[in-house]
């Protein structure tokens, strides 16, 4: 269980680009990050609007004169002084996040950044040759994938719980962009191919579910896969607003994913059943204290997180205990505290630690791009089945 007791050498000196008083996903860094004392915020370039970044930045209980204008001017604030940011996590637009994070690594500072990780697997390959050659730490922020009830399904179908996987579905889909209405800051971004890249939905929502499932299926490699996607609002175009991907695994499993912002009245957001020889697993982040647990020929099971009948792996990563909810900002904490043991570990020269550390770092990112490099060259190519690359 995790109790918020130190276990790291010392706080680390945190800083933010992006993420200031109107983004979206920030608060949840700060979740994530200021849980157990593993992280000080100290420093940040939180807002494109630099007069309101610093206001917000005060207001967070950063210093003024570490509340910067632009992340350049943070990163050159900040390699000047001794007490400087050990790590900075990049809350902005997937189209400055490349730059950022090789700007912040060459300074000598660890990165978390946000999902999408960049535009192509050639970037982020060049990143993580970068990181490797800096000894610094890339964080990945699949927030979603700090929950114990993930683990235990990853612990479940390691433990052949589940027989052979046979089949494995998974949805994460709202109805926010059923409109026509894409005039708002976070929508406009994410609709032009110049700021989100080569997808919307399935960068912005679809990268969660293959993370996911990566974290629970590690022993299955996707062969070959075909992607559909399309604008239901065509001002879109060429990027989807909803999506779905069939993928065949090398063990014979069969996927199906579906991603869509055009879901309307949807606020299921993810979902996510595996499908056994033996048995089934389903989990949904809209009731994330339940793990539905089906074997063939016996009545359906709810497990609930935190009970001692989970297994250790899953136990071991829970904050709240049975009886109370825990969700997703308790595995966002997880994920800052997982990659904070992985940054402790660099620093210290722990290698050992870090070949059997969980945490999403540079090749969960990296996945993740290449998933939607595959994706964008099957749909273009008419839905066609592609070879995964
Ligand atoms: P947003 O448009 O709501 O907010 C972006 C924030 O970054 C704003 O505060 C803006 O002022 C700031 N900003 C933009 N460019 C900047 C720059 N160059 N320097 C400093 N600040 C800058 O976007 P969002 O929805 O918060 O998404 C940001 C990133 O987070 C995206 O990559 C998105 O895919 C990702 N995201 C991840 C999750 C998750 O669950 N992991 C959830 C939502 C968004």
């Amino acid at each position: 269980m995790i109790n918020g007791e130190r276990t790291t050498s010392r706080p680390l000196r945190w800083g933010m680009v992006g993420g200031g008083r109107t983004g979206q996903v920030g608060y949840k860094h700060r979740t994530g990050a200021l849980r157990d004392g593993t992280y000080q915020l100290v420093a940040g370039a939180f807002d494109l609007d630099a007069d309101r970044g610093r206001d917000f930045g005060v207001n967070l209980g950063v210093a003024e004169d570490r509340c910067y204008t632009t992340y350049q001017d943070l990163i050159a604030g900040e390699t000047g002084r001794e007490d400087g940011v050990d790590v900075v996590s990049v809350a902005t637009p997937n189209f400055t996040h490349f730059e950022i994070t090789k700007a912040l690594l060459n300074a000598g500072i660890h990165v978390i950044c946000e999902k999408p990780l960049f535009f192509t697997v050639a970037e982020c390959e060049e990143v993580a040759a970068l990181a490797a050659e800096k000894g610094l730490i890339v964080g990945v922020t699949y927030g979603f994938t700090g929950h114990p009830l993930v683990h235990q399904m990853a612990a479940m179908v390691a433990k052949g719980m589940l027989g052979d996987i046979r089949i494995v579905d998974m949805q994460y889909t709202h109805g926010f962009n059923a409109g026509d209405d894409d005039s708002a800051d976070a929508v406009k971004w994410r609709t032009n191919p110049a700021t989100a890249g080569a997808t919307f939905v399935l960068g912005d929502i679809g990268t969660h579910l293959y993370y996911l499932s990566e974290v629970v299926l590690p022993h299955m490699q996707i062969e070959k896969l075909l992607c559909d996607r399309k604008a239901f609002i065509p001002s879109r175009a060429p990027l989807e607003d909803h999506a779905t991907v069939l993928m065949h695994y090398d063990n014979g499993a069969r996927g199906r994913l579906w991603v869509s912002s055009v879901n309307a009245g949807n606020m299921g957001s993810q979902r996510y059943r595996f499908v056994g020889s033996k048995a089934s697993i389903e989990w949904s982040d809209s009731h994330p204290d339940q793990l539905i647990y089906q074997v063939q020929g016996e009545p359906e099971r709810i497990m609930h997180h935190g009970m001692p009948y989970l297994e250790a792996e899953s136990l071991a990563v829970d904050r709240m205990g049975a009886l109370h909810t825990e969700g997703l900002g308790d595995s966002w904490s997880n994920i800052y505290l997982w990659i904070a043991q992985a940054i402790d570990a660099k620093t210290r020269g722990d290698e050992d630690f870090l070949k059997t550390h969980h945490y999403p770092g540079i090749k969960a990112g990296t996945e993740g791009v290449r998933w939607l490099e595959n994706c964008v060259r099957s749909a273009d190519a008419g839905a066609a089945w592609v070879a995964y690359e």
